[in-house]
């Protein structure tokens, strides 16, 4: 049966070295999964167990350095926040081993987990859920995937980073997740079944801060391709 409407194109990311496009089902992410950001949002690193939260996947936008890629100032805030994060994609699991689930990913890629966080403010303080906050249009800006192989390892030392018009605001290693990926991805499939298609964004090291019109942006996971974009006008 036809469909009453056309919806706009299925959200996608390109591989780096591939001609073939990686298609977004859901975008699961992690709050809380670096110790030093958890301190400076003022949380206890030691107590928390992993939570998680989702964006839509039409909030996807990729961004390849070079690109050129503008993303408007997003309305009903004044305090839009970086969170450079990695970003892992799960691949088919027909063949993969259920117990390694670094055996699904597909590829990894680098991400901006953009958060209004006046929003989030007043959200937590009322105990009220953070949709408005997290999961808004063009929330989730993603670099191209590196296939998962021999030769991507993503070794617990690898630096992950950010800048802003060349000033570095986040540093970090994937040694400082409190979980790491397998641990992440095995909380989260105990939840729900963890899907080809998925992205899921795995927590951002400290020096989260404020992005401003006119701001360039660049996200950076040793081994990776680099996110990058402006920030547009209001
Ligand atoms: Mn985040």
């Amino acid at each position: 049966m036809p469909h009453a409407l056309q919806l706009p194109p299925a959200p996608a990311l390109p591989f780096a070295a591939s001609e073939l496009t990686f298609p977004v089902g859901r975008i699961w992410c992690v709050g809380r999964n670096y110790t030093a950001h958890t301190r400076e949002m003022g949380a206890d690193p030691a107590r928390d167990p992993p939570f998680f939260f989702a964006k839509p996947a039409t909030a996807l936008v990729p961004a390849a350095s070079g690109a050129g890629v503008v993303l408007p100032y997003p309305r009903a805030t004044n305090n839009l926040h970086h969170e450079v994060e990695l970003v892992v994609a799960i691949g088919e699991r027909g063949a993969t081993d259920a117990a390694d689930p670094l055996a699904w990913i597909a590829g990894f890629a680098v991400g901006l987990d953009l958060t209004r966080r006046d929003i989030q403010a007043g959200l937590k303080e009322k105990g009220l859920p953070w949709e408005m906050a997290k999961a808004f249009d063009r929330s989730a800006v993603v670099g191209p995937l590196a296939i998962a192989n021999d030769s991507v390892r993503l070794d617990p030392q690898t630096p992950i980073g950010l800048w802003v018009n060349e000033v570095k605001r986040q540093h970090g290693t994937l040694a400082e997740m409190i979980w790491p990926v397998a641990d992440l991805l095995q909380h989260l499939q105990a939840l729900v079944d963890v899907l080809p298609g998925d992205l899921v964004f795995t927590g951002t090291p400290a020096g989260v801060g404020p992005l401003l019109p006119g701001d360039r942006v660049r996200g950076e996971v040793e081994g990776l391709p680099a996110v990058e974009f402006m920030v547009g006008d209001r």
